[in-house]
């Protein structure tokens, strides 16, 4: 295996383990992938963490081929579709975190409640309508809920996110993990205030001046050097 190859493999691993330090997932739930010659790397199905190893991953290519010991991730098919489909996705990543499945499990999307939610790309976070783990069907909807989308909930099962790296897709599951949290506690004193369309479109311009580094500017603060 070419050194390439085994540092993205053991990128993959070590993501999978932040799951677990960062209270992101339990046992073996959860999943992980990452572009890699014409396909993806995978997590096994059904193996703790802990005990995965550079040589258990999966390749899979978008052409149906396939090297690995292990049975892939029941989730490849969303995992390969949204790989497949999104030039800008180099990474995906799937956990079954706390507020993010509870919010999941009413069938709620996250809407613009905080300005944060900008961050998953729109003025929400969709919820994808419930279907059986691992089935075509439940690759479909993820597709459609992450339409112009970085991140998306899995009714009554948890959610999903994109990046264009591993620490991306790993940073943004974090992300919406905390904006559930507060949405859920907002929730339980009333119905949180949202912010309009506008508002949410203001974020998103000024989110691309954050990521280059040009706010200042923007604002006409100090000129850059
Ligand atoms: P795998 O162990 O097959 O990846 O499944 C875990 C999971 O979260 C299914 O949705
Ligand atoms: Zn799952």
């Amino acid at each position: 295996m070419e050194h390439a190859e085994l540092t993205l493999r053991r990128q993959l691993i070590d993501t999978c383990r932040s799951f677990g330090l960062s209270g992101l997932s339990q046992g073996t739930s959860g999943n992980a992938s990452v572009r890699w010659q014409h396909g993806m790397i995978v997590t096994p199905s059904a193996m703790p963490y802990e005990r995965i190893r550079p040589s258990d991953l999966v390749w899979m290519g978008f052409d149906g081929s396939r090297r690995g010991r292990r049975p892939p991730s029941s989730e490849w098919r969303f995992h390969q579709r949204i790989l497949a489909e999104r030039a800008d996705a180099g990474a995906v990543v799937h956990v079954h975190s706390p507020a993010a499945t509870a919010l999941a499990c009413l069938r709620l999307p996250i809407p613009a409640f905080h300005y944060m939610v900008a961050v998953a790309g729109g003025d929400s976070i969709r919820c994808a309508p419930y279907s059986l783990f691992g089935t075509e069907t439940l690759a479909d909807a993820v597709i459609e809920a992450l339409d112009g989308r970085t991140a998306a909930l899995l009714a009554n099962h948890g959610q999903v996110t994109v990046g264009v790296s591993l620490d991306a897709a790993y940073r943004l599951a974090v992300e919406v993990e905390s904006l559930a949290d507060q949405y859920l506690r907002a929730r339980t004193v009333g119905e949180p205030r949202r912010l309009t369309a506008r508002q949410m479109r203001e974020v998103l311009d000024r989110f691309v001046h954050y990521r280059n580094g040009t706010l200042d500017d923007l604002d006409g603060g100090p000129a850059r050097p």
